[in-house]
């Protein structure tokens, strides 16, 4: 029998996985069969960039996992301090440069029950991977396309749960067209944000767009940092408000951000191309900052 050499339960040899106080070997690595998060994604979590070898923008991620946290009453499994040296340490016996690591909370392990038990252990899960440079470099200056699906998630996406189906399907429906990510559009025509991004447009009159926050999108760590670098660069011709799927269309540009893949451009959505069907020089220039800001905080 063929063995698939990249298969995604396998791990490569020497990568390892933080779970719950110890550093174990990727492919061993487990939860408890009756893991509320396994059972019924009771649980969030956070991906951070990784440059040099260090997590990004450690802070901003760690208010969103604390308010996270606290909208479902779970407590924090231990405190910032300590979840950073895990991060770190992670990160480092992985040998990451340029990658992503990804931290997990359940509710822990306890006797099937839906409501919440008194007594609550979490579940502390933290691993970490390098991505390939090369593959995102071509994205970065090449863009990608995007489909649209309707946003049939539930009413609290500003929440980083890992009830994540409804983002399964519609990235697997992206991948199966040959596509980046599938922007998500709720029931008024209105783009709510990627299955994976937030969504952002450059109008004809060069106004950079984005959705303003709520309760139907997540608060992304990437939007708050080209926001903060945006304005730091004195560009101020910015409005957070929604825009429908008509209007990203008609947009000179597009672009999409991500704790994952940084800033995308997007020259196609659904059938249409977007300018001239190149990344334009406003995401370009969203890009560079956001490298900048990158840079800072990898080498400060
Ligand atoms: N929106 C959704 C639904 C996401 O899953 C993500 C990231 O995974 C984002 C937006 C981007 O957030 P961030 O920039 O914090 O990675």
């Amino acid at each position: 029998m063929t063995m698939h050499t990249r298969s995604q339960t396998r791990a490569p040899a020497g990568r390892i996985a933080y779970v719950d106080g110890r550093y174990v070997p990727h492919g061993g690595a487990t939860v408890h069969v009756e893991d509320r998060g396994l059972q019924f994604a009771d649980s969030v979590y956070e991906v951070l960039p990784v440059r040099d070898g260090m997590p990004l923008d450690e802070e901003w991620h760690f208010e969103r996992l604390e308010r996270s946290l606290r909208e479902i009453a779970m407590p924090m499994p231990m405190g910032r301090g300590a979840l950073s040296q895990v991060m770190r340490e992670t990160v480092r016996r992985n040998r990451v440069k340029l990658g992503i690591v990804y931290l997990q909370v359940t509710r822990g392990a306890h006797r099937r029950d839906h409501p919440i038990p008194d007594r609550q252990v979490p579940t502390l899960i933290v691993t970490a991977r390098g991505m390939d440079a090369n593959a995102l470099a071509k994205r970065e200056t090449n863009g990608v396309g995007v489909i649209t699906m309707p946003d049939i998630r539930w009413g609290r996406c500003d929440i980083k749960s890992t009830g994540l189906l409804p983002a399964v399907l519609a990235k697997t429906e992206a991948r199966k067209a040959g596509c980046y990510e599938a922007w998500l559009i709720d029931e008024e025509g209105l783009v709510t944000e990627g299955a994976s991004t937030n969504t952002w447009i450059v109008t004809q009159d060069d106004v950079v767009v984005t959705r303003q926050l709520g309760n139907n999108l997540l608060p992304g760590v990437t939007r708050k940092g080209c926001l903060a670098a945006l304005a730091g660069a004195g560009i101020n011709a910015i409005e957070e408000r929604p825009f429908t799927l008509k209007e990203a269309q008609q947009a000179r540009e597009a672009f999409v951000t991500s704790s994952g893949g940084g800033v995308v451009p997007v020259v196609k959505i659904d059938e249409r191309t977007i300018g001239d069907g190149r990344p334009g020089p406003t995401t370009r220039k969203v890009q560079s900052l956001y490298r900048e800001l990158e840079g800072r905080v990898a080498n400060p």
